[in-house]
């Protein structure tokens, strides 16, 4: 739909549960300011469906639920899930047959602020919302399954990096350091940077993360624009001699790139 052309649009709001129903009020507000501004009209009919409307009906909406919602011009979904109700319920009783009967790709909650902006919504102004992005990576996996893709996925997060990758190529400051599959990289990686990023990834083990030992990098980063010669890592690297004034190549061991004179475990 364009919100910007004339005429009256039927939009469906769906609140959904007490986990974040007061959202949908407050969009509809501002979507009807946005509708008086662009001179069009939106009629709304909401659809109290959810958590709520299951323990009164055994269902997260109606039998022609999904038939009412496509009578509309667009759908305005709330949250939904309540902790006393199985994610496989509210989930797969309203969330996903919506999803999927409407081609919606992503679920897309506020995930930076604008200056000045302040929300409850996003605890600071870079973090993205967990859910989202656990969403997000899940819809890539469905989708390279289903459709044979490839990615390449830029990322800075070493879990979902592991998650979602099957051969990871390590960047410091715009060269390609360590190139091989995921689980060798994690398992055994060879550049001392590698290690250290690794080292740094938390385990989701108690008993292993109180016993982890991060690398804590030491030495100035250099400006990107004026690199040493050389290594670029030789700053902060541990193994650092004077063969790493020489610029490393990339260089096979077995199918394990590295670029590094003196490689962890080689
Ligand atoms: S080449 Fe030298 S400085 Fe660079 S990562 Fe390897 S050991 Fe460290």
């Amino acid at each position: 739909m364009t919100l910007s052309a004339t005429g009256t649009y039927r939009i469906a709001a769906v609140p959904g549960d007490g986990i974040g129903k007061e959202t949908v009020a407050a969009a509809r507000k501002v979507l009807d300011v946005v509708a008086q501004n662009e001179g069009f009209t939106l009629n709304w009919i909401e659809y109290p469906w959810g958590c709520d409307y299951y323990f009164e009906t055994g269902r997260m909406m109606p039998v022609d639920g999904i038939t009412k919602l496509a009578e509309s011009d667009a759908i305005l979904l709330g949250a939904v899930g309540r902790a006393d109700v199985p994610d496989h319920v509210s989930l797969w009783g309203l969330l996903i047959p919506i999803r999927r009967s409407f081609d919606q790709y992503v679920s897309l909650r506020p995930a930076r602020l604008l200056p000045g902006i302040e929300s409850p919504l996003v605890p600071s102004r870079e973090a993205l919302d967990v859910s989202v992005q656990a969403g997000v990576l899940n819809l890539l996996d469905e989708l390279q399954v289903r459709l044979n893709l490839a990615y390449v996925f830029i990322a800075h997060d070493l879990s979902v990096v592991r998650h979602i990758s099957h051969e990871v190529a390590v960047m410091y400051l715009g060269r390609i350091v360590e190139q091989v599959t995921t689980d060798k990289l994690y398992e055994n990686p060879l550049h001392p940077y590698t290690k250290a990023l690794i080292s740094a990834v938390p385990v989701p083990d108690p008993r292993i993360e109180r016993s982890r030992q991060r690398i804590l990098l030491e030495g100035d980063l250099p400006s990107p624009l004026n690199l040493p010669a050389g290594c670029s890592f030789k700053s902060r690297c541990w193994k650092s001699t004077e063969l790493c004034d020489t610029l490393p190549l990339l260089t096979a061991h077995d199918d394990h790139f590295v670029a590094c004179h003196h490689p962890e475990n080689a």
